[in-house]
């Protein structure tokens, strides 16, 4: 491809530019992108999708990517959901009415090896402030916090970058003054793999009904080895709240990995429920009584989950 072909075809497909682009460790990043257009409406805990034509570099250390030729002039896109670094540099909590742009918290996915080659990641990766790159024009979801009542108990569980819409969901119920307890526990691999901590060690210091509790899975020492799956089982959860969890004012909202979700499949004939394996928080949470969303029915239980993959 010319220069003259490339200029473009980023001209023609691009519509947003990075205006913020921070590395947290060589995997993680705090991407902010500023659409051309006024940002969408939406609500925290929506998602929207960013792309980058497969003519970008990709970022070294990455599985090798094989591309037909059709392939090369078109554009990537995958779903992000919009994250919040929730105080400004005043330790306040921001005001992001006034701001132009959105905030995205990324992991590389250096390979796959089960499925498709990463496409998107590794091109994101190679990104630098001032670069251009594609937004979706709708911001969408469904997981939101529209079942959340006034001093209603609320649990974020999430694995990695899962915590972006919590960090989102956190910054709205704190700043419409939520009076009921807000619990946000990540579970990740490695401490450095926390690109919001000394944020939730801010906010648990100013906010009393607030707690943040990371768990890693690879690292001891920093935090015992502990599963989302295992905090619920083991009471610890409800030792961290300091009450015991009450079905009627509690809302449990899981993001990230699908196995520490556990979606069920519910047979439409049959009405029977399957739960995957390994055992996931729905079956957990389900075997105490709660209940998880269900897509298909549009029925909403006090579980709320959104799956990366
Ligand atoms: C609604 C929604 C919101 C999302 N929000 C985010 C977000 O805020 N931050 C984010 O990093 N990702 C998010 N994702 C995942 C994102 O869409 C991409 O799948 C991911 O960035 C990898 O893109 P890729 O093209 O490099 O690889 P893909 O081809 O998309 O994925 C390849 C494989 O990478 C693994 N993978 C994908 N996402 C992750 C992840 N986040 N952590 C660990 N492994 C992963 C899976 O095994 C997947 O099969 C979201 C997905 C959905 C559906």
């Amino acid at each position: 491809m010319t220069g003259e072909e490339l200029t473009e075809l980023r001209h023609r497909r691009y519509n947003a530019t990075v205006v913020y682009f921070k590395l947290l460790n060589p995997d993680l990043m705090v991407l902010r992108v500023k659409p051309d257009f006024p940002r969408p409406q939406h609500h925290p805990g929506q998602y929207c999708t960013l792309g980058l034509g497969y003519w970008e570099r990709r970022t070294v250390g990455c599985q090798t990517e094989t591309l037909a030729a059709s392939e090369e002039t078109k554009v990537v896109r995958r779903a992000y959901s919009i994250s919040c670094s929730i105080l400004d540099e005043h330790g306040a909590l921001m005001r992001l009415g006034d701001n132009d742009w959105l905030e995205f918290y990324i992991v590389l996915v250096r390979e796959n090896p089960d499925g498709r080659v990463p496409a998107l990641t590794p091109r994101l990766f190679a990104l630098g402030e001032g670069d251009r790159i594609q937004i979706g024009e709708r911001i969408t979801g469904h997981y939101t916090l529209d079942p959340v009542k006034p001093g209603d108990t609320v649990i974020f569980l999430g694995t990695g970058t899962g915590e972006a819409p919590h960090n989102y969901l956190t910054w709205e119920l704190l700043s419409r003054g939520h009076a009921g307890k807000i619990f946000n526990a990540c579970c990740v691999r490695y401490a450095h793999d926390l690109g919001y901590s000394d944020t939730h060690r801010h906010l648990m210091a100013q906010f009393p009904n607030y707690k943040y509790l990371a768990l890693t899975t690879r690292e001891m020492g920093v935090t015992r080895k502990v599963y989302i799956q295992d905090l619920i089982t083991s009471g610890e959860l409800e030792e961290q709240l300091g009450v015991p969890l009450d079905l009627a004012t509690t809302h449990v909202f899981l993001c990230g990995n699908p196995k520490m979700i556990g979606v069920p499949h519910h047979d439409r004939t049959t009405g029977e429920t399957t739960y995957p394996k390994p055992v996931g928080v729905i079956e957990v949470l389900e075997s105490r009584g709660f209940r998880a969303d269900i897509a298909a029915t549009k029925f909403k239980g006090n579980v709320h989950f959104e799956e990366y993959w």
